[in-house]
């Protein structure tokens, strides 16, 4: 009797140890973000969720609340949840190499959604042309400034779509630098893409220049929200060409307003189905589209990279047409 008892206990402890079986009709999806507490993210998130049940997945969301500890926390605990893929839009782009290591050890495909993890063995990245939206926003202030004194307002340093839209924003730059039209008088990156951080260095940037900044080519909707607010309490607003991305439905009354040049519209719809599409995909071993790949220093992975639009007051009206918000909403106070 004590032996059965023994052995019934020895094959639970078993079965307990065993790794949870996958069942590839119902996938288990882990999504680690960032920070939920961003307009941006949460829209993310919501579609992301819809698209995925929509194949019979079920997603547990983490918000890592911009913090690079909590993230991993998070990774590894999806990780013994026994998810079969982890899509992650990392905090850090240079953290995640071990967390990566330990999901792959177990058996779960990694996907970097929006931001690219750097030196990890991911198994595929999704996001809009960074490169194509920082060539936008230069474009766009610079048709609206074609010369004059330009301050450069770059994203998160830990964030590797900051240093692309720099790539595209200077491709376009470059040639008026050249020509002695365009003068760059300072450059920054803003911690966290946090507005008050930027806020505070355009305010510095205009007091050092005697504010004689023409221009400011600005990396997105909420860094751009800052320089604005900057730029008010000089009486500048809606002098001084400034771009963002993401049409934040803040920027997108900015635009409307003439106080913000432009913004890029990301639909996020589009991103966020696609990425659950490509999840379900992975979980269930077959292969998705892809249309490039991207190195990340550890491996060339296998890239989605979907199409922004650039908006300004003329085609704003793109965003109703989408669905992506009401004209009520963005005329509304
Ligand atoms: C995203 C932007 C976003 C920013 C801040 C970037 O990686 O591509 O859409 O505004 O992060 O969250």
């Amino acid at each position: 009797m004590k032996n059965l008892k023994r052995t019934l206990l020895a094959s639970a402890l078993a079965l307990l140890s065993l790794p949870v079986m996958a069942d590839p009709a119902h996938p288990k999806i882990g999504f680690s973000i960032d920070d939920l507490r961003l307009e941006r993210w949460s829209r993310d998130r919501d579609y992301f969720v819809a698209a995925a049940e929509k194949m019979d997945a079920k997603v547990f969301v983490q918000s890592a609340d911009a913090n690079e500890q909590k993230q991993i926390s998070q990774i590894e605990n999806l990780i013994s949840r026994g998810v079969d893929v982890i899509v992650i839009v990392p905090f850090n782009a240079t953290v995640l190499t071990n967390a990566v290591a330990e999901a792959k050890k177990a058996g779960i495909k990694v996907v970097s959604y929006d931001r690219l993890i750097l030196n990890a063995d991911i198994d595929a990245y999704i996001s809009f042309d960074n490169e194509k939206v920082g060539e936008m926003q230069a474009g766009g202030v610079l048709q609206a400034a074609p010369k004059g004194n330009y301050f450069l307002l770059g994203g998160a340093p830990t964030d590797n779509n900051a240093k692309v839209l720099r790539e595209g924003q200077m491709k376009v730059l470059q040639p008026a630098i050249d020509k002695g039209d365009v003068k760059i008088v300072g450059q920054q990156w803003v911690k966290e893409w946090n507005p008050t951080e930027a806020l505070s260095i355009v305010e510095n940037a205009l007091t050092r220049n005697d504010n004689k900044i023409d221009a400011i080519v600005a990396s997105n909707d909420a860094t751009a929200g800052g320089a604005i607010q900057a730029l008010a309490a000089q009486q500048l607003a809606g002098k001084v060409p400034i771009s963002g991305q993401d049409a934040d439905l803040a920027a997108v009354k900015r635009v409307i307003a003439g106080t913000q040049t432009m913004t890029v519209y990301k639909p996020l719809k589009l991103i966020a189905s696609e990425a659950a599409k490509l999840s379900v995909q992975l979980a269930r071993n077959e292969k998705p589209a892809y249309s490039s790949q991207y190195d990340n220093g550890s491996k060339k992975v296998d890239t989605i990279l979907l199409t922004p639009t650039a908006l300004t007051k003329a085609n704003v009206d793109l965003l109703e047409k989408d669905g992506f918000y009401t004209q009520a909403q963005m005329n509304g106070n």
